[in-house]
């Protein structure tokens, strides 16, 4: 005999535990399945524990995969103040960081308590450990074959996240079983958010630099996306936040087999102009070598590297000419590497592809071609930039789709 329930849900992640909340809320009883022993391993590694759960500036333009129009409408849903309401309700007041949302307290297990709390107190019904073997569409029903037996619900809501950080149980595993539903199309994953590699030889030197910069990475088709930030480089490539927020179009014009290089500014905000007149004036006069000189605006490690890249012998400040001071500027501002791949999967922090939104209504993240099936988080083809987006989006389509699938199980009824 199966274990019969209006509505289940595939993952107890932050996607899963806010569908979960909006189900229960809409007096649907809720069953929610998961692989691994505990939920919302993934919620506690984010913003470095301190969770990042949202930003005031929610605009579609810092998402990628889906249409700008479908992110717009589910935030017309639910929005970064809907998030606000929804963690105050639940005891969690937000801190406002430059935009960027946490929780007052900034520890990710007070959202994950606090989620799990809710759960409990609307009798959600958790069931962990659950090898899934098959999504069986039977009579206008969802029958789950699963090692531990058969579950069997109205609706059914999948948010299964993405498929790079198996250790938080997000292994892709959930887009398998749209197999066994009508082939519902996914777009091709890869990695997003993670650090990139070049192979120039002098990053062993710089191992380990963090500095202020802008990067900017560049496609074989002239297409140009940069970001700002503290860049850590290392001998491997590059890192940190500004490298992860333009990592995605890098790896997907790799995976087109395409050629992509990348372009350092490492006096951002300085103008070219401006910089040569400055080290025009620092270095006149001055017998100190021209490498000491430069540790007022450069880091130690990268001076010689630049000075041996802009082609400049380190000697006395006052025996730099014009000339030399034009083309370290130039240096400085436009070192040029080669993209040549990026860092192990698993250092993602989001899947990019999954589900295709081209199928899924933003109004109810209802499939248009599965009645009964819904979806949210990152199983969707939506991965946002770091800020908080991500999360956002769990929040958004999670609320949207545990509100319509209960809304639905009870006209049903
Ligand atoms: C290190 C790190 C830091 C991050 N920091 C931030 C941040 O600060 N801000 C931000 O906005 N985003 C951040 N993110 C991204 C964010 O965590 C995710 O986008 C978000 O957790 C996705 O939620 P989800 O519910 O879709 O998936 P998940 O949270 O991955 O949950 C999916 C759940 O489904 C379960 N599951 C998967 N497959 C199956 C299956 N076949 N059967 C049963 N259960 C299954 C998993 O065990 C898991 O519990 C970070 C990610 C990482 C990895």
């Amino acid at each position: 005999m199966a274990n019969r329930s209006r509505v289940l849900i595939i993952g107890a992640g932050a996607s899963g535990l806010t569908a979960a909340i909006h189900a229960a809320r809409n007096g649907t009883e809720v069953t929610v399945l998961d692989h691994m022993p505990s939920p919302g391993k993934k919620l506690l590694l984010t913003g470095n524990g301190k969770c990042n759960l949202s930003n005031l500036d929610l605009s579609p333009e810092y998402y990628n995969g889906a249409e700008a129009s479908f992110i717009r409408e589910a935030f017309q849903c639910f929005d970064a103040f809907k998030t606000r309401e929804f963690f105050l309700g639940l005891g969690v007041p937000l801190r406002n960081k430059d935009g960027c949302l946490y929780p007052y307290s900034e520890e990710a297990p007070a959202v994950l308590q606090a989620l799990l709390s809710e759960c409990e107190r609307l009798d959600v019904k958790f069931n962990y450990n659950i090898g899934i073997r098959r999504v069986i569409p039977e009579n206008g029903l969802f029958l789950l074959d699963t090692k531990e037996g058969e579950f069997c619900s109205d609706r059914l809501i999948l948010a299964t996240g993405g498929a790079y950080r198996k250790e938080t149980g997000s292994d892709g595993s959930g887009l398998l079983y749209l197999k066994d539903l009508m082939e519902h199309p996914i777009v091709p994953l890869h990695p997003a958010l993670l650090p990139l590699v070049s192979d120039r030889p002098y990053l062993d030197e710089v191992q380990g630099v963090r500095t202020k910069g802008t990067i900017t990475i560049i496609l074989e088709n002239g297409e140009t996306y940069c970001d700002t930030g503290e860049l850590q480089l290392a001998s491997y490539g590059l890192s940190g936040i500004p490298v992860f927020q333009v990592s995605r179009h890098a790896v997907s014009a790799l995976l087109r087999k395409e050629t992509v290089s990348c372009e350092l500014d490492l006096l951002p905000g300085i103008s070219e102009n401006d910089a040569v007149s400055f080290y025009g004036s620092l270095f006149r006069g001055h017998t100190a070598p021209a490498s000491a000189l430069l540790h007022g605006t450069i880091h130690k490690k990268l001076i010689p590297v630049l000075l041996r890249e802009a082609g400049v012998k380190d000697k006395s400040g006052s025996g730099i000419t014009g000339e030399e001071i034009i083309r370290f500027v130039q240096t400085t501002k436009h070192l040029s590497l080669p993209i040549t791949g990026h860092a192990k999967p698993e250092m993602a922090q989001c899947t990019a592809g999954g589900v295709d939104t081209s199928f899924v209504d933003p109004k109810t993240m209802g499939s248009t071609l599965v009645p009964g099936l819904f979806f949210c988080g990152e199983v969707l083809d939506v991965d946002g930039v770091c800020g908080g987006y991500n999360l956002q989006w769990a929040w958004t389509s999670g609320a949207i789709a545990g509100r319509n699938a209960a809304l639905s199980a009870k006209i049903s009824r």
